[in-house]
């Protein structure tokens, strides 16, 4: 079985490319990254003893616009996963049409097991032997799995002591003492949101019959599980990376929040009973939303998924085998470029309040949000309806078409 995520995007993009009006020869370029640079970042640990972290950042395409991309800590970061969550921006950007091109970065660690001082330190070193190549105009990191507004904070911070100017849009997902935006926080989970809430219109489904189960209960999954429950979405399962929490009657993600943030898990958890981490996927839902990590969803239990649609909260959940299976089995997949892209595009909105020195209110952000969000589903859903393919497939062709025009337009560099 190959769970290469690298290899997946980019069979996700051979998929697509005959659907699309690009020349075969650009295909080529929007394959590859541009840049993969491996850096090893040396940390006094409190206890005075050095360790060395490995860190990474790839640069997938800039074509049309600034690379942009999240950092992501985790132990099991390395360099295919980060080549693929690069390449996912790319055409994240644009599905949803903002003016980025795509990267990712990440360090092999485990945060748990850092304390806050050498955490801080950790990403002042990623950011110093990463610091040509990021900026304002040239690559702008976010949050990722294990990485937040505080990880953006101190990446501002030694990013603006380097070059010796207050840099806030070197980076996205700020605090709002920091230049953040009003409405980032939640941004990735409302996106999804106003995402699915277009498809169940579009399928004339009322979303008060609707059960979901999600996995992953940190910024996208407890985001998406408050937004559901507040518009009475039944919430029948959740998983966090140490318990997996079923309730038939339905979960109160407020009550979930709060025991999490007291015991650190979801584990001892007592209002519903603990399944499997693999029993989540059978369960009988209308809709499974994967909000953890990638390659979740394999041809080993796509064949027991019994929702009619998954939504692909995280970045590559499910594998191209496993796509075929969900196909054939009439389960719609809503994909991760389209439905946990409303993080990046509020992102956009950040950077473009930051540069302009002008802030937006919340209304602002969330009508500006739901116009982009819905305006995508839309482009893709109607497009995958007229030529009888998966809605990847129409997204994917989609932002090949954006992609592709945009390197023909300023020519390959020879
Ligand atoms: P996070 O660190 O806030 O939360 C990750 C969650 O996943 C935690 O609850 C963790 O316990 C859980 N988890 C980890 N391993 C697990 C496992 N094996 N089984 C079940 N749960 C597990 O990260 P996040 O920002 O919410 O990111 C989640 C996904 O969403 C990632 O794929 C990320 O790339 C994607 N995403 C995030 C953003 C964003 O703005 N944060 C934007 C777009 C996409």
């Amino acid at each position: 079985m190959n769970n290469n995520p690298f290899e997946n995007a980019q069979r996700q993009i051979d998929s697509a490319a005959k659907y699309s009006d690009c020349d075969q020869e650009i295909i080529k370029v929007l394959k590859e990254p541009e840049r993969v640079v491996e850096v090893s970042i040396p940390l006094e640990m409190d206890n005075g003893k050095i360790r060395i972290f490995k860190g990474f950042r790839v640069q997938h395409n800039n074509y049309r616009g600034p690379y942009k991309g999240g950092l992501r800590y985790h132990p099991d970061v390395n360099l295919d996963e980060v080549k693929a969550l690069a390449t996912w921006m790319t055409f994240k950007c644009a599905t949803v049409d903002i003016p980025y091109g795509g990267a990712k970065g990440g360090i092999a660690v485990n945060p748990k097991e850092l304390s806050e001082h050498e955490l801080k330190h950790l990403t002042h070193g990623w950011v110093n032997k990463l610091f040509e190549l990021i900026g304002p105009d040239t690559d702008i990191p976010a949050p990722d799995v294990y990485t937040n507004a505080q990880t953006m904070s101190w990446i501002m911070d030694e990013y603006s002591r380097i070059s010796r100017k207050h840099s806030p849009a070197v980076v996205t997902g700020k605090p709002l003492e920091n230049e953040g935006s009003l409405g980032r926080d939640t941004a990735t989970a409302q996106g999804a949101a106003y995402v699915l809430f277009e498809y169940l219109k579009a399928k004339s489904l009322n979303p008060q019959d609707i059960t979901v189960a999600i996995q992953g209960f940190g910024n996208a999954g407890a985001n998406m599980a408050d937004i559901l429950f507040h518009h009475k979405i039944k919430i029948l399962a959740v998983a966090d990376s140490k318990a997996t929490i079923y309730n038939k009657e339905g979960l109160d993600p407020h009550d979930l929040d709060e025991y999490k943030r007291k015991h650190v898990s979801l584990l001892g958890y007592k209002k519903g009973k603990e399944i499997s981490s693999q029993e989540l996927f059978k369960l009988n839902v209308n809709i499974i939303i994967p909000a953890a990590l990638e390659n979740v969803i394999t041809k080993d239990n796509a064949k027991d998924i019994k929702a009619k649609c998954v939504l692909e909260v995280a970045n590559g959940p499910s594998t191209p085998e496993a796509d075929t299976i969900l196909t054939k089995n009439g389960v719609d997949v809503i994909p991760d470029i389209l439905a946990n892209a409303g993080g990046v595009t509020v992102s956009y909105f950040e950077w473009v309040q930051n540069r302009s020195r002008f802030y937006w209110t919340q209304e602002e952000i969330e009508q500006k949000l739901a116009q982009k969000m819905s305006s995508a589903f839309y482009d893709i859903y109607n497009f995958s309806v007229n030529k009888n393919i998966t809605m990847r497939q129409a997204a994917y062709a989609l932002a090949i078409n954006r992609i592709g025009k945009a390197v023909k337009n300023r020519g390959i560099l020879n």
